[in-house]
């Protein structure tokens, strides 16, 4: 699968555009069998992918409503309005977008996956394409922007701090017991379960990979290819003939691969990916496959994160924080400084100048990129008494206050003090969502 797809000639714009270098996980597209589809919106896709990756969307959402095809961005986890295409235009670049990544356009009554590799402004990009069926025939596309070089980064590249690198560290010393990441769709718990393996030190440790990473190579993570006709005990078993230390799993599902893994947890250590929105979610999880006693003889801890909006470094003011303020933070006095957002505009005076005027960078957002804070629940002694006592949500919570464990909430309050975020940024992001309605109820699919 090359270049070539793509008729580089077509457009002329000003605006470099989105380069598309065929359909991702070895589909096949072409472009000549769909001609009248070609002319009428591969034009129209390409300004709409440059224009959101050019907007650093990691999002981008179309979605046929009221005759239209409404675009959205999403950037940093906000979703904004990018125009509404007219019905017939908008449903053929829905289309060309499937023909693109490979699905087949003329089903339109079953959910697809696929994915375009891309290149923009000298950056490898992964499209990834998903359908859903909002009614028969109807359906929602959305594109998952991935920059494969950033989805692999360091530790302290993705601005982990060092002593919860240290920690975790610390958890694959004696390349024993079982590691976790969790958290909810679309928090980066892939990023973050590699990252843990990268906390890893590769000069005393060997570690291999026995996970689907889309052909990509960890680094220092030897892949390893289970041989035919190995089941998962005997690949574990050649597995320490290699003298591994660190196995890094593909997201546990199926208990009997976790009951396999303790079986082998006592002579290598594993790190995966498990399903639960948090950390106590996936420790109940964990005790419905292998049962309380396995779970506290070999977890050593589960780690989450969560995304915060980065205060844009032009424009972002600082201010003295009032000794109440720094009291309810629970922020050390002597703190001088913390960051906010500037105040908009106001539009009752004619002579103040927007957001926009004011900042170039971020467009009057006035936010730019976005940062982690970090939960890790650890297994330590009194957590293994409240799992032995059926693991009470409320006593956990205590447990990890008493143990003085790192929180999402606690851990957002250090990227307000490091004067990365803003502190009404982390309310907002800690708010439960608005206009939440009761279950019972229909939801009509969000319009906004
Ligand atoms: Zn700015």
């Amino acid at each position: 699968m090359g270049r070539g797809d793509d008729d580089d000639d077509i457009d002329q714009e000003d605006m470099e555009q989105v380069l598309f270098q065929g359909p991702m996980f070895g589909r096949e597209t072409n472009l000549k069998q769909n001609p009248r589809l070609v002319k009428a919106a591969l034009v129209p896709v390409k300004k709409m992918i440059s224009d959101g990756l050019s907007r650093r969307a990691h999002t981008i959402l179309l979605e046929p409503s009221q005759g239209r095809v409404a675009i959205r961005f999403v950037v940093d986890g906000i979703p904004y309005p990018a125009g509404a295409i007219p019905g017939q235009r908008g449903m053929a670049m829905i289309q060309m977008i499937k023909v693109l990544a490979g699905l087949n356009p003329q089903e339109r009554n079953e959910t697809q996956s696929g994915g375009i590799n891309a290149e923009f402004e000298e950056v490898r990009y992964e499209l990834l394409t998903d359908t859903t069926l909002l009614k028969p025939g109807v359906e929602r596309l959305k594109i998952r922007v991935e920059n494969p070089k950033i989805t692999y980064l360091k530790p302290a590249d993705v601005g982990m701090p060092e002593d919860l690198s240290r920690q975790l560290r610390g958890f694959t010393e004696d390349s024993k017991g079982l590691i976790l990441a969790c958290g909810p769709p679309e928090s980066g718990v892939t990023s973050l379960s590699i990252c843990a393996v990268h906390c890893v030190d590769p000069y005393l440790y060997s570690v291999y990979n026995m996970a689907d990473v889309g052909g990509k190579q960890l680094t220092n993570v030897a892949d390893y290819e289970p041989e035919e006709g190995h089941d998962l005990e005997l690949s574990f078993d050649r597995i320490l003939r290699r003298e591994a230390d660190i196995i890094y799993m593909p997201p546990l599902t199926d208990p009997a691969v976790v009951q396999m893994m303790c079986q082998f947890a006592d002579r290598l250590c594993f790190v995966a990916e498990i399903p639960a929105k948090t950390p106590a979610e996936a420790v109940q999880q964990l005790i419905q496959w292998v049962g309380i006693d396995l779970v506290n003889q070999h977890l050593k801890g589960v780690i989450m994160q969560k995304l915060i909006r980065t205060l844009c470094d032009d424009c972002k003011q600082a201010f003295r924080p009032n000794p109440q303020l720094l009291k309810r933070l629970d922020l050390p006095p002597e703190t001088t400084i913390l960051y906010r957002a500037p105040a908009p505009p106001d539009p009752d005076d004619p002579d103040s100048p927007s957001i926009e005027e004011l900042c170039e960078d971020c467009d009057g957002v006035p936010f730019h990129g976005r940062a982690a804070a970090y939960e890790v629940l650890e297994m330590t002694d009194g957590m293994k008494e409240v799992v032995a006592k059926g693991m009470d949500p409320q006593a956990v919570k205590e447990q990890m206050a008493a143990d003085n464990m790192r929180t999402l909430q606690k851990d957002a309050i250090r990227l307000v003090v490091e004067g990365r975020t803003a502190l009404e940024e982390v309310q907002r992001t800690f708010a439960p969502p608005k206009g939440r309605r009761p279950k019972t109820r229909r939801r009509s699919p969000p319009s906004e």
